[in-house]
């Protein structure tokens, strides 16, 4: 049976083109770019075309770009750097409905001893602009704030939020990983110091992540060894990802800034037909700043988990928002901080679209999920429909 694969949230699938740039240099191309010999070098070379495809993707210069491990390397490396660069500064500024890479990075730092402060957000997933100002305090260190929420898909306002940060004399760094290949990303409009890509989110293999750095930030190393990376990354690089997340910056760049993609107009579709089949579904939400591929719905009185097994057999493949990544039933830290009814989180399900998502798909999906719906909440113990 064909996968219906709308979760492109949590990761997406490696387009052809880039498969076929990488594979060279999984077997044949496997020098050493650091070495002296021409076999080495001309890897080295491809490492610098992917360099500027990546930066061309965000309209930073190529040297602003270092490969990662992945985007939670990014993010940790980010914030570590604004630490150990301004040892007198010990606060963190951040939101509460960041990702883990960067709430449990922070939390790992208050045990250390720094402060961290968690601005929160309306019932709409909106960032409390008020709020963001006052946390900001002389020893803040470093405000980190993301730019679309990979729950919610709810986007903050980052170009307003940059220009509180920046005249306040503290660094500003942006998780970025789930805006790029949906939103346009330019670095010159969104005066951010760093942010954060990940490979995986774009079409690229998992394994591969980007910090921009802006050129004349103060930058302190988290992975320390030899000389890659102009000395800001040790490791010997992973040329095949590197090489890979190139071309998919090159592709998704096409598919953004030219609209080479019918991907909202599939989500809306998505969304207005949930909504007119299943009764008592909400979007969660402000849809009126949102990614184009996300739908956040709940299905109240109904549990997600139920509903992910029952798509889970027609081969639909979302998420749930009572189930977090590590596998436990807490609920979704996002939803709650939003003050989303716990009914409604635990009923709560994440498409998330690609560029290869088809009508195809959309109609099957609609099809199947009002059914399920209905008969989940005929076994529901709080709800009797008519
Ligand atoms: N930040 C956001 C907003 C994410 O959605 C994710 C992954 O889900 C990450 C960071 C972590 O990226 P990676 O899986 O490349 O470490």
């Amino acid at each position: 049976m064909k996968v219906i694969y709308l979760d492109n949230n949590a990761t997406t699938r490696v387009s052809d083109e880039v498969k076929e740039v990488m594979l060279p240099y999984i077997c044949d191309l496997y020098g050493n770019p650091s070495s002296m010999h021409s076999f080495g070098g001309q890897v080295h070379r491809h490492i610098e075309v992917a360099r500027e495809q990546v930066a061309s993707l965000i309209n930073a210069e190529p040297e602003e770009i270092i490969f990662t491990s992945c985007g939670t390397e990014s993010n940790n490396t980010a914030i570590m750097s604004a630490l150990d660069s301004q040892p007198e500064k010990k606060r963190i500024v951040t939101s509460r409905v960041e990702h883990p890479a960067i709430l449990g990075f922070c939390k790992a730092m208050y045990r250390k001893g720094y402060k961290i402060s968690f601005v929160p957000v309306d019932k709409q997933g909106r960032l409390n602009i008020e709020e963001l100002k006052a946390s900001i305090t002389d020893d803040t260190a470093i405000v980190s704030i993301m730019y679309a929420n990979n729950e919610s898909g709810v986007v903050f306002p980052l170009a307003e939020i940059a220009d509180i940060v920046k005249p306040r004399g503290v660094l500003m760094h942006s998780d970025a990983v789930q805006a790029a290949g949906k939103l346009p990303l330019d670095v010159k409009k969104l005066p951010v110091d760093m942010m954060s890509l990940s490979g995986h989110k774009m079409h690229a293999p998992k394994g591969i992540g980007v910090l921009y750095i802006k050129r004349g930030t103060r930058f302190s190393p988290y992975i320390i060894g030899g000389h890659q990376e102009s000395g800001k990354r040790a490791g010997t690089e992973n040329v095949a990802a590197i090489v890979g997340f190139g071309k998919a910056a090159e592709l998704t760049r096409e598919h953004v800034l030219h609209k080479e993609t019918k991907v909202e107009e599939l989500r809306n579709r998505l969304e207005e037909g949930l909504l007119k089949t299943c009764p008592g579904a909400k979007v969660n939400g402000d849809t009126e700043h949102r990614l184009p591929n996300t739908l956040n719905i709940s299905f109240e009185y109904v549990e997600g988990e139920a509903i992910l097994l029952r798509m889970n057999e027609y081969n639909i493949c979302a998420s749930s928002g009572s189930a977090c990544s590590s596998g436990s039933l807490e609920p979704s830290h996002v939803l709650r901080a939003m003050g989303v009814p716990f009914t409604s989180i635990h009923g709560s399900i994440r498409f998330s679209l690609s560029r290869y998502s088809t009508d195809d798909d959309i109609d099957f999906v609609l099809e199947i999920i009002p059914g399920i719906i209905k008969e989940l909440r005929t076994l529901s113990p709080y709800v009797k429909e008519s």
